[in-house]
C-alpha cells in the first residue's frame, strides 16, 4: 500500500519499503506516461496531457526503489573514497571551506578556503561560475594538448557549457564540449574525460580501435570511468554547485 500526497506538479510518497520520495510531475505532448529519476534522487512523472502521474509511480515500484538504491550506493562509495565532496563546495575532487561577502569583485583560493568576494550573493554565484568555466577551459587545454600531440589531431572549438546530460562530448567532428560541472571532477577523471573526447576527434564510435586509443592515453581510464556516476550523482547533492549552475 502506498501512501500519496498529491498534487497536480508533484509531492511526495512513502514506499512499501519505507524510503520517501519526492516527485515532480509535467506534461508533455507525448503518447505513453513515462519515468525518470534525476540525479538529485528526484521521481520525475512526464505524462501526456491531462493524465496523472501518480498511478505510474505504483506501478515501478520496484524499478524505483532499485534505482534510488543504485544512486546511494555509488554516492557512498565515492564519498568513502573522495571525502565530503556532497557538503563542502568542491573544486577538482577536493573540499574547500566556500567563504562569500561581501565587497569589490574578487577571489582567492588557498589550501583551504575559496574567498569570493562580490556585491551580492546573486554577484558572487555568478563571479564563480565564470572563474570555474575559465579555470575548467584552461585545464582542459592543458591536458588535451599532449593527447593531440600524440595522435596528431586537432580540434576546432573548445566549449564550455552547463549540460544537463553529459560530462562532455564531441560534435561536428572537430568540436569538443565540455560540461562546466567537469570543475567538480579530479584531475585525474577530467584527464579521462579529456582522453575520450580527443580519441573521438579519430574515432567517432565507441569501438575496440576507440578504446585503445583512449588506454594509451589513459591507462586507467576504466576505472577513472566507473567513478563518473556517483560524482555525477554527488555534485546534484551538493548544495553551493546547485547555486552556481542555477546562475
Ligand atoms: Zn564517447
Amino acid at each position: 500500500m502506498i501512501f500519496l500526497t498529491v498534487s497536480t506538479r508533484g509531492g511526495s510518497l512513502t514506499l512499501p519499503s519505507g524510503d520517501q520520495i519526492d516527485y515532480t510531475v509535467s506534461e508533455r505532448d507525448i503518447q505513453h506516461p513515462r519515468l525518470e529519476i534525476a540525479p538529485d534522487g528526484t521521481v520525475r512523472i512526464i505524462v501526456p496531457p491531462g493524465q496523472s502521474g501518480p498511478p505510474l509511480i505504483n506501478e515501478e515500484t520496484g524499478w524505483i526503489r532499485s534505482e534510488l538504491e543504485d544512486q546511494r550506493q555509488r554516492r557512498r562509495d565515492i564519498q568513502h573514497r573522495y571525502g565530503n565532496v556532497e557538503e563542502a563546495f568542491t573544486l577538482w575532487g577536493k573540499s574547500y571551506t566556500l567563504d562569500i561577502q561581501s565587497g569589490s569583485k574578487r577571489i582567492d583560493v588557498d589550501s583551504e578556503r575559496v574567498s569570493v568576494r562580490a556585491p551580492g550573493a546573486q554577484a558572487a554565484m555568478g563571479l564563480l561560475h565564470e572563474s570555474l568555466r575559465q579555470a575548467l577551459r584552461e585545464a582542459v587545454k592543458t591536458i588535451a594538448s599532449p593527447f593531440c600531440d600524440r595522435l596528431q589531431v586537432s580540434y576546432e572549438t573548445l566549449a564550455i557549457r552547463s549540460q544537463r546530460t553529459k560530462w562532455a562530448s564531441c560534435s561536428g567532428g572537430d568540436t569538443l564540449n565540455f560540461n562546466i560541472r567537469c570543475a567538480f571532477l579530479p584531475f585525474a577523471h577530467l584527464r579521462y574525460l579529456v582522453a575520450h573526447e580527443v580519441a573521438h576527434l579519430l574515432e567517432a564510435t565507441h569501438n575496440e580501435r576507440f578504446w585503445k586509443l583512449v588506454r594509451t592515453m589513459v591507462p586507467d581510464a576504466k576505472s577513472r570511468r566507473d567513478d563518473l556516476q556517483g560524482f555525477w550523482y554527488a555534485l546534484h547533492h551538493n548544495p553551493h554547485w546547485q547555486k552556481i549552475l542555477d546562475v
